[in-house]
């Protein structure tokens, strides 16, 4: 298998409204691809399509193979796509540990459990008996991503971990990520931050009004580039 996931002229709309015209995008196997653009650029839209949260013609989307454009949520998540939705999204009523063990809802085999997860984030285990939303912002992301890694995905999706954490605590999550990475993690990472997101990856594309304003390899990206991308200019 060449490709994990791909999308070949992937459209989505809200209503009448068109905010995607036909995005093709690919990610392999053990690849960490980022997604980058400023806000309104469609990097959302992108993933929720994927997702299953918003239609789409199922060609438009492959994984491992099989079309998937258009497929409910559960049955994309129990297929091995698994996504830290922005903003979180933790159980309030429930304990840190609780809120991961909702990740393995819909567990598929593989390494990961309770014990690897708190490996990979020492401090969940001190406060697992806490409820998920009495921690700090850092904290919960970890959750978040330790949640979504419970039910052993082939694909995880990050959308923008590092909105509202500081400067230490995403250089903390994201090298959590680097060591998942080095033991075969496939992921697509949106980020804000455009350094962020050119060091974690191996490939980057640029989102710029529902459509792919730049791709490439991410080292060889200059800065140049990614601004006139990014912005327009
Ligand atoms: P951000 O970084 O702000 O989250 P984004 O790149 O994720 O931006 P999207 O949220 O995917 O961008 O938005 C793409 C376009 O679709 C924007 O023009 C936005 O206003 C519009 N849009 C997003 N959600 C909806 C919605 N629920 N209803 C109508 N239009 C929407």
């Amino acid at each position: 298998m060449s490709q994990l996931l791909s999308t070949h002229g992937l459209k989505a709309w809200y209503g009448d409204f068109q905010a995607l015209f036909g995005i093709d995008f690919e990610i392999r196997p053990q690849e960490i691809v980022a997604i980058i653009g400023s806000n309104g650029a469609g990097k959302s839209t992108f993933l929720n399509t994927v997702m299953g949260v918003l239609a789409a013609d199922p060609a438009s989307v492959r994984f491992k193979d099989q079309p998937i454009g258009g497929c409910k949520t559960h049955r994309i998540v129990a297929g091995g796509i698994a996504m830290v939705p922005e903003g979180r999204r933790l159980f309030p009523s429930l304990s840190v540990e609780e809120n991961l063990r909702m990740g393995a809802y819909t567990k598929r085999p593989g390494p990961w459990d309770l014990k690897k997860i708190y490996r990979l984030f020492p401090v969940l285990k001190e406060k697992r008996s806490v409820p998920g939303t009495a921690i700090s912002g850092g904290q919960q992301q970890m959750v978040a991503i330790g949640r979504a890694l419970m039910s052993n995905p082939e694909l995880l999706i990050c959308d923008e971990i590092s909105l509202g954490l500081a400067p230490a605590v995403i250089k903390e999550i994201y090298a959590a990520l680097a060591e998942v990475a080095r033991n075969g993690l496939t992921a697509i990472i949106v980020e804000q931050d455009v350094y962020t997101a050119q060091n974690m990856s191996q490939r980057l594309y640029c989102f710029q009004e529902g459509r792919v304003s730049l791709s490439g390899n991410s080292s060889d990206l200059t800065h140049e580039q990614i601004s006139h991308a990014y912005f327009g200019v």
